[in-house]
């Protein structure tokens, strides 16, 4: 369409003048646009000859031959991570295209519960997994995107700490508002990849990354959600010793407890 989009600035200059700039940014837009575009379709369309090679697959496995039996197994991980990739560009490209779901009360009870499961069911036993809720209050906000970004959190705590760590998530009251903190005793992050790790599809440079079977596209997810909610996130982490991610929600995204959500955690 032939819109112009100005990006603006106001600049003091001298008691009492001020001097504007302004920057034709239409093109620019037209071209995020085109690329938030062909990143929705080609996830899209990538999903149903997915879904159709996953289920032949599944009905061709059961192989005696180990060696055959070894392929199946490395075909299945392999689609597994390209599901995992579609789905995670559809949920990034819907969050950029400002696609946000209904906001309601988040039953915190409910969600820390559901963050153990998926945690334990990760973990499968190989860690100490602790919950703690201090805060007793819920949350506003959609709880589709909020667990997709707490549970991102969790998953990556347990898939870069070695066996035997241990991961907590706690939540806390945080001055006005409140924190939701995943915190482990894994590997950490070197101090200069922090500011880094939040970006599409950057991984710190090792093979434990490459291993972990992620996607590169988790911390942004996170990322986007958080702005939405008016949140931010605080990473601070420690090499060989652990990380400790932070989710801050200010006081406008709390809310009394409901008095139907007393699931124990
Ligand atoms: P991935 O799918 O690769 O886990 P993320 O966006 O979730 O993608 O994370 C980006 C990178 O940040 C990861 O590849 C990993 O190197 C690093 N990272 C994230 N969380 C942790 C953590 N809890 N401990 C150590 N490294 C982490």
């Amino acid at each position: 369409n032939s819109s112009v989009h100005l990006a603006m600035k106001i600049i003091p200059y001298a008691d009492d003048a001020r001097i504007l700039i302004a920057r034709d940014v239409s093109k620019l837009m037209h071209l995020e646009q085109m690329r938030q575009d062909f990143v929705a379709n080609v996830s899209h369309e990538l999903r149903t000859p997915l879904t159709v090679l996953h289920g032949y697959l599944d009905m061709l496995d059961g192989e005696d031959d180990p060696e055959s039996a070894r392929m199946f197994a490395e075909m299945r991980q392999q689609s597994q991570r390209m599901n995992q990739l579609v789905e995670d560009l559809l949920t990034l490209s819907r969050l950029e295209a400002q696609e946000h779901s209904d906001e309601d009360v988040v039953s915190m009870p409910f969600m820390l519960a559901a963050l153990r499961r998926e945690a334990e069911a990760l973990s499968r036993g190989r860690h100490k997994i602790r919950v703690v809720d201090n805060a007793e209050v819920d949350l506003w906000g959609s709880n589709k995107e909020l667990h997709s970004a707490f549970s991102n959190l969790v998953s990556n705590a347990v898939r870069y700490t070695p066996v035997g760590g241990e991961i907590d998530i706690e939540f806390n009251r945080d001055g006005e508002g409140v924190a939701l903190s995943v915190i482990d005793s894994g590997y950490g992050i070197p101090e200069a990849q922090i500011p880094r790790i939040t970006e599409r599809f950057y991984r710190v440079s090792n093979s434990r990354s490459r291993e972990s079977g992620g996607t590169g596209l988790g911390l942004s997810i996170v990322k986007h959600v958080l702005n939405h909610h008016d949140a931010t996130l605080e990473i601070e982490s420690d090499v060989g010793k652990g990380s400790r991610f932070t989710c801050h929600l200010n006081a406008n995204r709390v809310v009394p407890r409901q008095v139907h959500t007393i699931s124990p955690v």
